[in-house]
């Protein structure tokens, strides 16, 4: 373990921290703070965040883990094109065992399809080149994060004049589901914002949640540290009624973002309406190929009939997405539904709220540990998205 990271995980200051929280802690009614984001939600179910805070915070999952979001019928179209003889999908590991309407992609891979698992777009990008015969597909899952790497692959296609390179897209951009969730069902005091994501879109996409919505907001690293201050600094703002934006994770984030990442993003993608698992379509929450690049569009370029959509019986993943209920609500989670069987998207991915609960019994165990122990990682799991 280097020194860097061990600080950050320091258990006497993460203890100091959750002590401050308490004793700043000027109200008696309950606080709701919300994380989007996928690494987030690890982090504090890894780390014991919620069982070191007092009672009446409560710390909701909300709609982070890309995987999650990404609704059935995106998923049984991958599968129908994966059926296609001559093709060949590459996914990032977390989407191949996400259950479809009525299969996955390791099912179709089982019964012969061409599904490989990629670490990088350009990895994909270079399947291409290799396998000319074959039309090689990406799937281009993820947020603000992922998507500029699969547009930098489409460029570099275009430049490189690979013509068998084509890209699945579902990717979405946060800003939109944050609105949705300030003005829903469930009275979310403040924000924990995303981290990676913040890096690429930059601190002032937030302004709208405290002017126009009201809500505290801070954007706040992955570390047990980080994610304790950024409770405090949310904690803050909520007592003393003055909701703003604030950075905890300022050694990375910056006001504008990347420059070079949304320059890639604007050249090839541009926003439209996006499904999202649960929540329905939201408008401008997607981004979708730009007509000049419409021949890498899988969708537009490959011809295929898709099935209905419909989600697993019993399954409530559109519910735990956006915080309405928690794992354990679900009648199949844990005994039914578990990382070796998965039934919903939540309980395969690395970043998904049941996998959390499950992997670390959240709730269910009151350990108020702080640990670096990542060694009982679950099969199939990475956090690359
Ligand atoms: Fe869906 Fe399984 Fe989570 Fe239940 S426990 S909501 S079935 S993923």
């Amino acid at each position: 373990m280097l020194p860097y990271v061990d600080e950050f995980r320091n258990t006497s200051s993460c203890a100091a921290l959750a002590t401050t929280i308490a004793a700043n802690m000027k109200t008696e009614s309950s606080v709701t703070l919300m994380e989007v984001c996928g690494t987030h939600t690890m982090s504090i179910h890894r780390h014991g965040i919620k069982q070191l805070l007092p009672s009446n915070v409560r710390l909701l999952s909300g709609p982070g883990c890309p995987v999650c979001v990404t609704p059935n019928n995106f998923i049984d179209r991958a599968i129908a094109i994966a059926r296609i003889p001559g093709t060949i999908i590459t996914t990032f590991g977390d989407m191949i065992r996400v259950p479809g309407s009525s299969s996955s992609l390791e099912k179709v891979r089982a019964a012969g399809a061409d599904v490989r698992v990629v670490s990088s777009s350009l990895e994909a990008l270079r399947i291409a080149q290799q396998e000319k015969g074959s039309q090689v597909v990406l799937l281009g899952v993820g947020f603000e994060t992922t998507a500029p790497t699969v547009a930098a692959s489409i460029v570099e296609a275009d430049r490189l004049r690979v013509t068998n390179y084509f890209v699945l897209a579902a990717h979405k951009v946060i800003p939109p589901a944050l609105k949705l969730l300030s003005g829903g069902v469930i009275a979310v005091d403040g924000f924990i914002c995303p981290a990676h994501v913040s890096a690429i879109i930059g601190s002032r996409a937030y302004g709208f949640l405290p002017k126009d919505f009201g809500k505290a907001c801070v954007i706040t690293g992955f570390e047990p540290l980080d994610i304790l201050q950024g409770v405090l600094m949310l904690m803050n703002q909520i007592t003393s009624g003055a909701p703003r934006l604030e950075v905890q994770y300022d050694r990375v984030v910056r006001p504008e973002g990347n420059r070079v990442a949304l320059d890639l993003l604007d050249e090839v993608f541009e926003l439209s309406d996006s499904e999202w698992r649960g929540m329905g379509s939201l408008p401008l929450s997607g981004l979708r190929m730009k007509e000049r690049y419409a021949h890498r569009d899988a969708e537009r370029m490959i011809e295929v009939i898709v099935e209905p959509p419909h989600e697993p019986k019993g399954c409530i993943c559109g519910s735990v997405i956006q915080g309405l209920k928690d794992p354990p609500e679900c009648k199949l989670f844990g005994t039914v539904c578990t990382p070796v069987n998965p039934i919903g998207a939540c309980m395969v991915s690395g970043e998904g709220t049941c996998a959390a609960w499950f992997k670390y019994a959240s709730g269910r165990t009151g350990n108020n540990r702080v640990t670096s122990d990542d060694s009982v990682e679950m099969q199939g799991m990475s956090e690359t998205l």
